[in-house]
């Protein structure tokens, strides 16, 4: 059996490695390569990888960074000719960034060597969406954000102060438009950006916003959106002709 496509998140730590090594050292015996080949094996990305017995073996992560030297335009040997399209996306997103990159590289790592999380991150729905951060920042972003008793306190106090749950970004008010069945209901969104929401840090009450479910999808389509960008651009869309 074929082992399943390489997933944003895995190129993305790969593509962290290729830039930390000499073409030379790009083998199945090199320990960085061995070590990523753990990494990618504890991922909870893959359901069911246990079935490949050569999931991710050292073999196949040096291919994938032999191919990266094929797209890669500052190499001038040629590497492997085997590209598949979501690699060179990320490579082009993300060569010419290595800083970026290696933040992200490290917060998909620390969450994939937290055991307590990385146990709980397949039951988080993934709604069929990818975030440019990978699907497992998104993930994590997701379990935080709907971490029930924080979501009621912070819903609690808004209702102490405003007397009513409203979307922060379109004011739509779920009581008001449905009555009875729409009492209480709202989401929380963490503010916090994927690629800065790191483990250490707790959940405060003002790092999660109350919006509705219309608000929220909008502000995961584009994860570089803020409440108050959103709330600008529906402004704008609403006074063009
Ligand atoms: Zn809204
Ligand atoms: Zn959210």
């Amino acid at each position: 059996m074929r082992n399943p496509p390489w997933h944003r998140d895995e190129l993305i730590l790969a593509l962290d490695l290729y830039t930390q090594l000499e073409p030379g050292q790009i083998h199945a015996r090199n320990a960085k390569v061995i070590a990523l080949s753990d990494l990618l094996n504890k991922l909870p990305i893959h359901s069911g990888k246990e079935s490949f017995k050569d999931f991710r073996n050292p073999n196949g992560v040096g291919l994938k960074l032999s191919n990266f030297l094929s797209i890669d335009d500052t190499y001038p040997g040629k590497g492997m000719q085997r590209g598949a399209k979501l690699d060179k996306e990320v490579f082009d997103e993300f060569f010419g960034k290595p800083d970026e990159l290696r933040v992200l590289a490290s917060r998909i790592k620390n969450l994939a060597e937290n055991e307590e999380v990385a146990s709980k991150m397949p039951e988080v729905e993934d709604e069929d969406f990818s975030a440019k951060e990978g699907k497992l920042l998104f993930k994590y972003h997701r379990y935080r954000e709907r971490d029930s008793k924080l979501a009621k306190r912070k819903k609690d106090r808004v209702l102490n102060i405003k007397g009513k749950l409203e979307c922060e970004v379109c004011e739509f008010d779920f009581a008001s438009e449905y009555g009875d069945l729409g009492n209480g209901f709202i989401e929380c969104h963490h503010r916090v950006p994927l690629s800065e929401l790191d483990q250490e840090r707790e959940t405060r009450l003002d790092d999660l916003a109350l919006v509705c479910a219309n608000c929220h999808r909008m502000l995961h389509r584009n994860t570089a959106l803020s409440i108050e960008e959103l709330k600008s651009l529906i402004r704008d869309n609403k006074n063009e002709p």
